[in-house]
């Protein structure tokens, strides 16, 4: 079966038609590209076709949903899985996008069991089994190098869910140890708080310190996005999710005209 798979997904790649142009276009925004080898570039390109092939992008809210759009959040979206494979993705297709930020307005049941209204905005939600929903706005502003990402955040949730609610604990590999992420991600949690409760300012976006779950997919976006810098704060953080996305983006040097940009 896994051959037939194989070859099924080779058909779909080889009968994609992606405009080289459009494709170094988008490429060219996002820093975490420019790290790759032309191996893992190559890699990234089919995972984006299966993706796109695969999932349902559904605009909602009047945004028109162009291709170079849903490349640009393929393209994030792969970056993820890309030693992992496509299969990760497997278990839900829908990715609804809103030209800004949106208010699901959900209901749901408070501790004392009476109904609410959830009167937030978002700019990004995974569902359990579900779809994943972004702002447009939000992903426009992805991929600058600056640790935020809402794209890739949403993914890393999508990953943490494949074993049930999001909670900072996603199936990990044979090889990894449980005990090992548990005692690394716990002290890194209780740092990131402590030092917020101090006043600190933190190189990692205070959000993570929202629940275990929100700190996974907010690492997840560093591990990506500013490696060099989450690999300095939280090295053990950084070594755990080298093991689970089976990546190590900081041994990769940033192309020239990146640096000086950030510089
Ligand atoms: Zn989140």
């Amino acid at each position: 079966m896994f051959g037939f798979g194989r070859w099924r997904r080779r058909r779909i790649v080889e009968r994609f038609r992606l405009d080289p142009e459009i494709w170094s276009r988008v490429t060219g925004r996002f820093s975490f590209f420019l790290r790759l080898d032309e191996a893992e570039r190559a890699r990234l390109r089919e995972l984006v076709i299966l993706f796109l092939h695969g999932k349902q992008l559904s605009a909602a809210g009047g945004l028109e949903l162009d291709l170079e759009k849903k490349l640009g959040i393929a393209i994030q979206a792969c970056i993820v899985i890309l030693n992992l494979g496509i299969e990760h993705y497997d278990s839900w297709v829908e990715i609804i996008v809103y030209p800004d930020e949106f208010m699901p307005r959900q209901e749901f049941r408070n501790e004392h069991g009476l109904i609410e209204t959830d009167d937030a905005s978002y700019a990004g939600q995974a569902w359990l089994h579900g779809p994943v929903i972004l702002s447009w706005a939000d992903v426009e502003n992805a991929g600058d190098a600056d640790g935020m990402n809402v794209v890739i955040h949403e993914f890393a949730h999508k990953l943490d869910m494949l074993n049930g609610d999001a909670n900072g604990f996603p199936p990990l590999h044979r090889e990894m140890n449980r005990a090992d992420w548990s005692k690394v991600f716990s002290a890194a949690y209780e740092d990131l708080c402590r030092r917020l409760d101090a006043g600190e300012e933190t190189e990692i976006d205070p959000y993570a310190s929202e629940s275990p779950a929100e700190f996974f997919a907010v690492v997840s976006e560093a591990f990506f996005e500013i490696p060099d810098l989450l690999r300095t704060v939280y090295p053990d953080v950084y070594a755990q999710l080298s093991l689970f996305y089976r990546q190590d983006p900081a041994s990769r040097e940033l192309p020239r005209e990146w640096r000086l940009r950030l510089a």
